[in-house]
């Protein structure tokens, strides 16, 4: 490049004249050598070793169409099509019209018509085409990693922009190819090992785009953007690119990953393609052979919308738009229902999605731990709620609250609780606590440990979700509980399925085994409530009796419930 430059300022420039016309020749030469170093050659071949050899020296060639061995033609044809000499412009000498069209379509820089015009037009055509051949490498090398030869990003995109303008935004792949753990293969084989790979993938895309149309850079150090085309059977072609790229590379120790945005028809710019490629290719663990991902938006917006609750969690507990709400569970042992204590379960009203239900943010707050924030909350509200029916009412609603997994190995689980009791006047077995089945199976000493504690300050524990955690007959015996309450999933479908029926017969038993209430959940019928009163569960909770209600609603339950039965609850 610096060389370059320094040429362009004053060097004298070497021209070859190809032409096997001796007089051609040196008429030529003779307007040409004041200003130039010129050379000659009498046909292509004799000219093709002299560009070789002095490729670097060389600023122009001027070249006859019709000579014996090698045609102009063909030796256009040959340097246009090599690498190294393509750089070179080439002047075509011609006596025909149809010609000059002919050679500016393979190549040609410009013509020069025979018999040859005034010195001065020749000299001034020559030097123009010189001129901006020297630009246009000057620009090349701009644009280009020089590694590579592929575009820089910044050009890359600029150029991208513009082909999708002049093009009337014609539908464009993006792929993102990203070598997998390339800093170990720099690491274990040098960087100059590093170089040749990303060389090779370089020389692939060049070759892949020029076949295909469109465009590729390197983006990053070990990162490749490819612009291409749409086409349809993208997912039948890509396994094919990726082969012929292994096949170069040549090493089993290198794989790549492409994330692959396929153009859908919306109108996103090449910026958002990219970005879309690039979350794609991220899904992709690093991996020992090549593969593919295609973005996907549904996937995306859920990513997105996941995002998007985490980070507005705080704002929502500080501006209240959590809401705790109370479904009832019910006594079923004796002649009538009665109301026996109810399930914390918390609501989240969003300002911009409205209702969303636990199911969507728990599992994804159990991910980071923000679950605790929650659950204190939840906790202290239920607290306060039973406190509140207490001295309204005169009675004491027990409340269950889920008590998750991370909970559990907070080693102040049992103090933070205690304090919440006794904060709101509270006997700790006024706060009944679900734990899950699954966490006793995942560290089951940790949490009998943590059980029996809170058990000794007078805590009550119902295992929630009983029959999915694969607790083993063993464990169950020697495991501190009050209740169990089994999963939802069995209760679904047990009056047209024998065998669940028969499944949870035997759950029933084992409870009283263990010397436990059963507590039924997610019923939804009067039949299932009769079967699982016949089988001998003692506690209802579903959509039978109530949905999971706001206070001021349960507060209306526990008013009927109080002029229907003439009992006071303890
Ligand atoms: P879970 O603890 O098993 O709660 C029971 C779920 O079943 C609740 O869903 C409840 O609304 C629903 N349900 C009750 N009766 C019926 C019925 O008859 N039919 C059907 N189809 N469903 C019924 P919800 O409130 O959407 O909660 C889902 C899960 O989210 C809960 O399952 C629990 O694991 C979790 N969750 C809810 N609130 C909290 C909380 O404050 N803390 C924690 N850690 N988890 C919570
Ligand atoms: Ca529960
Ligand atoms: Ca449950």
């Amino acid at each position: 490049m610096q060389e370059l430059l320094e040429r362009k300022k004053g060097l004298r420039r070497s021209i070859l004249i190809v032409d096997d016309d001796y007089i051609a020749r040196e008429i030529l030469g003779t307007m040409l050598k004041d200003m130039y170093e010129v050379c000659y050659a009498e046909n292509g071949a004799v000219a093709l070793d002299i560009i070789r050899r002095d490729k670097l020296k060389l600023s122009l060639v001027i070249l006859d169409l019709h000579m014996p061995e090698m045609d102009g033609y063909s030796l256009l044809k040959l340097l246009r099509a090599d690498n190294e000499l393509r750089r070179i412009p080439v002047i075509v000498l011609t006596s025909e019209k149809g010609a000059e069209v002919e050679s500016l379509k393979i190549g040609a820089a410009d013509f020069i018509a025979k018999p040859f015009d005034m010195p001065e037009v020749i000299c001034a055509r020559v030097g123009h085409s010189i001129e901006l051949a020297e630009d246009s490498v000057i620009i090349h090398e701009t644009e280009r990693d020089e590694l590579t030869g592929l575009f820089h990003k910044e050009f890359f995109f600029q150029y991208g922009k513009r082909l999708d303008e002049l093009n009337n935004n014609m539908p464009m792949d993006a792929i993102i190819v990203d070598i997998n753990r390339f800093h170990v293969v720099n690491e274990l084989y040098g960087r100059g090992y590093g170089n040749s790979v990303l060389k090779t993938i370089g020389e692939s895309l060049h070759e892949l785009v020029s076949r295909t149309g469109g465009l590729a850079c390197r983006r990053d150090n070990d990162q490749f953007c490819i612009y291409l085309p749409h086409s349809d059977d993208i997912r039948d072609k890509l396994p094919l690119y990726i082969k012929m790229i292994d096949e170069r590379i040549n090493d089993s120790n290198i794989s790549l990953r492409f994330g692959v945005y396929s153009d859908d028809g919306s109108e996103n710019g090449m910026e958002h393609r990219f970005d879309c490629a690039w979350l794609a290719c991220r899904k992709l663990r690093n991996s020992y052979v090549s593969c593919f991902e295609f973005y996907n938006d549904e996937q995306h917006s859920k990513e997105l919308y996941a995002e998007r609750l985490i980070n507005d969690m705080d704002k929502a507990l500080s501006e209240k738009q959590f809401k705790v709400y109370y479904q009832p569970k019910y006594s079923i042992t004796g002649d009538k229902p009665r109301l026996s204590s109810a399930e914390a379960l918390i609501r989240w009203f969003h300002p911009e999605f409205g209702m969303v239900s636990p199911g969507q943010f728990i599992s994804l707050f159990e991910e980071n731990g923000l679950i605790q924030k929650i659950d204190r909350f939840v906790w202290n509200e239920a607290a306060e709620q039973i406190r509140q029916w207490k001295d309204k009412y005169g009675i004491n609603i027990p409340v269950s609250v889920n008590v998750s997994r991370v909970d559990v190995f907070n080693s102040h689980l049992v103090s933070i609780l205690e304090n919440i009791t006794e904060l709101n006047g509270l006997d700790n077995s006024r706060l009944l606590l679900e734990i899950t089945e699954s966490a006793y199976t995942d560290d089951s000493e940790q949490i009998i440990e943590t059980v029996k504690k809170l058990r000794r300050r007078g805590f009550r524990i119902e295992m929630d979700d009983f029959g999915s955690g694969y607790s083993s007959l063993n464990m169950l015996t020697s495991l501190p509980i009050d209740a169990l309450k089994l999963d939802m999933k069995f209760i679904r479908g047990i009056c047209e399925n024998q065998k669940k029926a028969r499944l949870v017969g035997i759950m029933i038993d084992i409870a009283r085994l263990l010397q436990v209430p059963v507590i039924a959940e997610g019923v939804e019928t009067k039949e299932q409530m009769e079967m699982l009163k016949n089988l001998g569960c003692d506690i209802i909770q579903g959509y039978y009796f109530s949905k999971p209600l706001p206070p001021e609603e349960f507060g209306a339950l526990i008013e009927k419930e109080i002029k229907e039965n003439d009992y006071a609850y303890n």
